[in-house]
């Protein structure tokens, strides 16, 4: 039995048109652009203050209702807001990561209270007579409407709208509507901005890590008048200074009054209305977040009155409408419609949001594992980021995929900090972090993932192919690809005893279940690419602009002999094979004992919640893709028969334990040509959130798995690669029952968009100078005048 059919169950559920879960279709209905829930419970609260949250790469409010409860874990996060705390070790050791990294809720501003004839509205406590919750994808917002009966008898109306802003980057937004049904009666609107209490720890689950609780932040400033409040913080051991603040407008025929009050950690606006029924209170909430290590309090209280001044004068409706535009925009070019029977539409687009959400206005910082929507992997940032989210960023939004590979070059002078400290020369990327600072205390799944080096020199490559940025390789991208080779030429060694071949020893590869090993095969390939491209990338500097080449010599101080050695150890890599020619994951792979799937529980995965990793490190087990990521990223290496021996060895073995598996399992098994196990793959990846798969969401969404769903369908089902020189390459295959599916890219300026039908693949340049393309071994160029249609036919396998 594979790990495939043991995920029968779980692929069952989903192909049922169930990728949304919920009891019945009704409560949960299938919208191509919303996500709707019809039914009000207190069994997914954690699920859907995940899925309902609304973020925009800067700040992240979790999809909690507006009262504040029933709530699992209310937070508002900011990108690289964060606390420092020491990590305690029972036995610590040289080079050991000493500073744990936890993201932590600035005080939350989404909280708006209730009263009615001083009753306060609680959905748990009231009878609820309506309810429904949208996301909507097209504009941004999220959408509440409920209505109640009080335990007194009032029947209320209630309508809240709630955004993010994706043009704003410090603002948010909420629009709260409250209208009595029957008879008159005293409304109170307590709008707050809260400092919650501590939140429990993350026991032993790995994926949660440590829960920072928020008096980690120390008050510093408070502000209070009239409608509007301010807070300002610090974070008290890695000082990080926050000023944050809300105004509002009310706008109703209703005789009303206001107070407010602030004290250390919170402050309130509450509205007093005489209410009628049929007569509404309209109120918008305004919020406004800053934070910057380098800048003092007063200038930060300074930028949240200007936030909050321009969009008390733009109001509610240009903010809600500003951020449609901006989403329009995000689509025209980064959607992919899908023409199919199921709601696979929903879950695609759902991950495209989320990728949207986790990097619009990211600027300055990375993506979080779960971008702002949860607490996991204490928000740092992971290598998801080049390898899973920077494809779908890179081809449809560049600028910020430029944003984000800029966000590494600033860190490198702490990856050369870092790298000294291990004894080795050039950069080493942390492997978890936010401030730049290694974060990961256990080193053989986190310091000894070298390749986190490679993912980043491969998605600087990639970009500059993609879009021909020779300006950004130039100024920052070579420096990246030099010092990161340096790394790689003195981490590993040639080998006496391997014929002098270049060996790297004491490694982890992607797959966690498998730790410090000999020659990782991934790791080597994937260093080998990393090695050639600084070498090429220097030469290409020197004859493109040589002044800006000797500076960089000189800066770096390269010696001229390095690049040969780079080159040598590329040339001379170590790739482990056994006798029988099967791509070894790592030199003594085969030695370990095969795992007992047959006899493994459905309920003991992930494995890494059921069995001590020594146990998992001895077996031939695979957490997620390692060898066969390899031969989707170095594809060229590889012969397609090569491709489809390693695919069918190691996929049997891999149990998909992290949510990185799934999607590029589906990219290969779509290359090697299974595309039922392509299709399932792809389902799972796109059901990971939706359909809560692996369990967690409660702790934020995937955001790798949510770039993956991207790479399934374009770099899997339409087959695009592009590691060998200029052309892209596609092998279009539509799913059996799907009529079509369209996407756009954007490469080296030009708009370019393919539309596979079952007979026919058509290739059109929207815009930008002609790209030459090959479909399935055909040669063509397309131009703005003429699209080229090519027959399936001769695009099949
Ligand atoms: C995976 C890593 C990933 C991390 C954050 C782990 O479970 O094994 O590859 O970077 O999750 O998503």
């Amino acid at each position: 039995m594979t790990v495939r059919t043991a995920q029968l169950a779980t692929l069952a559920r989903i192909r049922d048109r169930r990728l949304t879960p919920g009891p019945a279709q009704t409560a949960n209905p299938i919208d191509p652009w919303r996500l709707v829930s019809r039914r009000f419970s207190t069994s997914r609260v954690a699920e859907e203050e995940t899925l309902f949250a609304v973020a925009n790469g800067y700040m992240g409010l979790r999809g909690t209702h507006d009262e504040g409860l029933p709530s699992n874990d209310p937070a508002l996060f900011l990108n690289g807001f964060h606390e420092t705390w020491p990590i305690p070790y029972g036995e610590a050791a040289f080079g050991f990561a000493t500073t744990g990294q936890t993201i932590v809720s600035a005080p939350d501003g989404s909280v708006i209270r209730l009263y009615v004839d001083e009753e306060p509205l609680v959905l748990t406590d009231s009878k609820v007579l309506s309810y429904e919750r949208v996301l909507d994808m097209r504009t941004g917002i999220l959408e509440r409407s409920v209505t109640f009966r009080t335990a007194r008898g009032a029947a209320v109306a209630l309508r809240s709208r709630r955004l993010a802003s994706l043009h704003w980057r410090h603002l948010a937004a909420i629009s709260y509507e409250v209208t009595l049904l029957e008879g008159p009666a005293d409304l109170a609107i307590a709008s707050e901005i809260v400092t919650h209490l501590p939140q429990p720890k993350g026991g032993d689950d790995p994926r949660v890590g440590v829960r920072m609780d928020e008096s980690a932040l120390a008050p510093v400033d408070q502000f209070a008048d009239g409608t509007r409040v301010l807070l300002g913080l610090r974070t008290r051991s890695s000082a990080i200074p926050l000023a944050c603040g809300m105004d509002h407008i009310m706008d109703t025929e209703l005789r009303y009054g206001v107070e407010s009050s602030v004290a250390a950690d919170e402050g309130r606006v509450v509205f007093y209305l005489d209410a009628e029924p049929g007569v509404p209170a309209r109120m918008t909430k305004l919020l406004g977040y800053h934070h910057d290590a380098r800048a003092a309090n007063g200038d930060l209280f300074r930028r949240v009155h200007r936030t909050l001044e321009r969009a008390h004068s733009d109001g509610f409706d240009r903010i809600a409408e500003v951020q449609r535009e901006r989403l329009e925009a995000y689509w025209s070019q980064s959607d992919i419609e899908i023409d199919e029977p199921g709601d696979v539409q929903q879950a695609v687009r759902y991950a495209l949001f989320q990728v949207r959400q986790a990097s619009a206005r990211v600027e300055g910082h990375g993506i979080g594992a779960k971008g702002l929507t949860g607490r996991g992997y204490e928000g740092q940032y992971f290598w998801d980021t080049e390898i899973y989210v920077l494809p779908v960023l890179t081809y449809t939004q560049p600028h910020v995929a430029r944003r984000l590979l800029h966000f590494r070059y600033e860190m490198l002078d702490a990856a050369r900090r870092r790298a000294q400290q291990l004894g080795h020369r050039g950069a080493l990327f942390p492997w978890r972090t936010i401030s730049g600072e290694e974060a990961s205390a256990y080193y053989a799944a986190g310091t000894a993932q070298y390749h986190i080096n490679a993912a980043i020199s491969y998605a600087v490559r990639q970009f500059v192919r993609v879009t021909g940025d020779d300006e950004f390789l130039a100024r920052e991208g070579v420096e990246i690809l030099v010092e990161t080779a340096r790394f790689w030429a003195d981490l590993g060694f040639f080998s006496a005893r391997r014929d002098g071949q270049f060996c790297i020893q004491g490694v982890t590869g992607p797959d966690e279940y498998s730790a410090v090993v000999d020659n990782n095969a991934y790791t080597n390939l994937m260093a080998r690419e990393n090695l050639a491209a600084a070498a090429e990338g220097l030469q290409r500097l020197e004859s493109s602009d040589p002044q800006a080449y000797e500076l960089l010599v000189e800066r770096l101080k390269i010696e001229p002999h390095e690049p040969q050695e780079w080159c040598r150890a590329a040339e001379r890599m170590f790739i482990p094979y056994d006798e029988r020619g099967v791509l070894l994951q790592d030199e003594h792979f085969l030695n370990r004992k095969p795992w007992d799937f047959e006899n493994t529980p459905a309920d003991h995965y992930p494995l890494l919640l059921h069995y001590h990793p020594l146990n998992i490190y001895r077996h031939q087990v695979i957490k997620q893709t390692d060898v066969v990521l390899a031969t989707f990223l170095a594809g060229d290496r590889f012969s397609l028969e090569e491709k489809r021996r390693v695919f069918e060895y190691y996929d049997p073995l891999t149990t998909g334990d992290s949510s990185l598996s799934s999607c590029v399992q589906s990219v290969m098994a779509a290359e090697v040509g299974d595309l039922q196990a392509a299709y399932d793959y792809f389902l799972l990846s796109a059901g990971v959130d939706l359909a809560n798969l692996s369990g967690n969401v409660g702790d934020g969404v995937h955001v790798a798995s949510c770039g993956g769903v991207w790479m399934a369908l374009v770099h899997g089902f339409a087959g695009l690669r592009d590691v060998n020189g200029h052309e892209l390459r596609f092998t279009p295959r539509l799913p059996p029952d799907w009529d079509s599916m369209r996407f756009r890219l954007i490469v080296r300026g030009s708009r370019l968009e393919i539309e596979m039908r079952p007979e026919v693949t058509s290739f059109r340049l929207l815009q930008g100078e002609p790209l030459s393309l090959i479909c399935d071994g055909q040669s063509f160029e397309v131009s703005v005048d003429e699209a080229v249609t090519v027959p399936v036919a001769l695009a099949a396998h």
